[in-house]
């Protein structure tokens, strides 16, 4: 297949393009979106589509949560598409697909745009000289309802399994040409640990380029699992006997174009800079656990034992580790730091929003990092390993004392983070952890399969 054209509208339209599918991620991690006609693209730039700011009141299973703050009838917000990120979402049909962020009608940016705020994050690291790359790990399931309605698994075969490859050898096809002519790179796909699950790992960019990729292949990913008549599952925990879903996020980090993660006589060859970067993410991580994981749900998959790394340790090479080291002699790439907690329902420009802000404070203000973590943190004495928060409520405690993640987000969007995060408290509270596993099972479709 020749590699397509830079999208821009006239070479869209020229290709038959019809419609731009413009998404923005709300407080509970959903892509919401508005459909504009290729030919009004242009005005969707300039001045938006009306976008009502009660969506960041939306549960996880989609209802506005009436004590929300947002939960009222007035105001209106733009919706405007990133003309620089317009690109292809299947080619064939005509669908072109944008990332949007949110104004307000004065042509203000809104306080509580997530995107916009992971761009402002990235103003100010680059203006001290400082860049992060992130690349984003996608697990999901491939499943069909059971009798029950419970996702089961779609294509047989074992883990990391050239059998589950060659059973689905048409799925991984359609897939990976539909990722083609998306214009979405990527590093490996493969068979994932769990029965029917698959892993595709996306290629690293600025914080900005690495969420819209995030959000622009689950959209294919789920686009090209339906066409085959199945549905596809980013549950962070699909079933509760199954390992889960993963969404976690490499990250590297150069300042004034020098790699902070290598080169310097720190355990693991990191430089100062670079462990007090890895310090201050640990330090952070109960807080950010409440953007990496912000639904009830995500706290089934953090257990130990499954490679989610629920403790608050760095390791290199560690699997178990909450933050892994990637050094630089491995593969040849620049050393990077894989944060594993992170699930699919973390809005992924709130979680590098955060990153960034606490790699800049980790900069600005060294602490010691305490050394790295070997073998299974669950079996060192009691004590020496901290467990993360065992349950999102514990994780928004954390996050609401975080003092360096409200500068970093604003008191609004902050503040608007708390009300989601006790409407998620709130909504799961009365459910067993078996019913809580059921109704988010086919997540990201929001309320299940209906
Ligand atoms: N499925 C695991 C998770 O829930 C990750 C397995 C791996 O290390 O790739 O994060
Ligand atoms: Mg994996």
């Amino acid at each position: 297949m020749p590699k397509p054209s830079w999208p821009t509208v006239e070479t869209l339209a020229e290709e038959g393009f019809r419609w731009v599918a413009i998404t923005w991620v709300n407080n509970v991690g959903a892509p919401l979106v508005k459909v504009v006609p290729l030919a009004a693209f242009d005005a969707a730039v300039a001045t938006g589509v009306g976008f009502s700011p009660v969506a960041d009141a939306f549960g996880a299973a989609g209802a506005i949560d009436p004590q929300h703050p947002l939960a009222r009838p007035d105001g209106d917000l733009r919706l405007r598409a990133d003309a620089s990120a317009l690109a292809r979402l299947e080619t064939h049909s005509g669908w072109a697909w944008a990332p949007g962020e949110r104004f307000e009608r004065s042509g203000a940016p809104y306080a509580a745009d997530q995107r916009h705020r992971c761009r402002l994050q990235q103003k100010r690291l680059n203006e001290e000289g400082v860049e992060l790359k992130a690349g984003f790990e996608l697990e999901w399931l491939v499943a069909i309802p059971d009798a029950q309605g419970a996702p089961q698994p779609a294509v047989p075969g074992g883990p990391y399994g050239a059998d589950r490859l060659i059973e689905g050898l048409d799925y991984a096809s359609a897939l990976l040409e539909a990722l083609q002519a998306a214009g979405i790179p990527w590093l490996q796909f493969h068979p994932e640990y769990g029965a029917g699950q698959f892993e595709l790992s996306l290629a690293p960019g600025t914080p900005l380029e690495a969420a819209d990729r995030l959000v622009h292949s689950r959209l294919v990913i789920q686009r090209v699992t339906r066409r085959l008549g199945w549905h596809c599952s980013f549950s962070p925990k699909p079933r509760l006997e199954r390992v889960g879903n993963g969404g976690h996020v490499h990250l590297s980090i150069c300042r004034d174009g020098v790699p902070l993660l290598q080169g310097g006589a720190n355990p693991g060859g990191l430089s100062d800079a670079g462990s007090a970067v890895l310090a201050a993410l640990l330090k952070e991580l109960p807080a950010l656990l409440g953007l990496a994981c912000p639904l009830a749900i995500s706290y089934q998959r953090l257990a130990p034992g499954s490679w989610s790394a629920p403790f608050q340790v760095w390791g290199i090479e560690n699997r178990e580790a909450a933050l892994r080291l990637i050094p630089t002699d491995a593969d040849a790439a620049p050393a990077h730091l894989e944060l594993k907690v992170a699930d699919h329902a973390a809005n992924p420009y709130l979680l590098l929003a955060a990153v960034q802000a606490v790699t800049l404070a980790g900069l600005k203000e060294p602490q010691p990092l305490p050394p790295p973590v070997s073998g299974d943190p669950a079996k060192l004495p009691v004590g020496s390993a901290v467990r993360l928060p065992g349950s999102l409520a514990e994780a928004s405690a954390a996050f609401a004392g975080s003092a360096l993640l409200r500068e970093a987000l604003g008191d609004a969007l902050h503040g608007s983070l708390l009300a989601s995060q006790a409407a998620e408290v709130r909504r799961c509270a009365g459910l067993s952890d078996t019913e809580l596993a059921a109704a988010d099972a086919w997540w990201p479709l929001v309320g299940g399969l209906g």
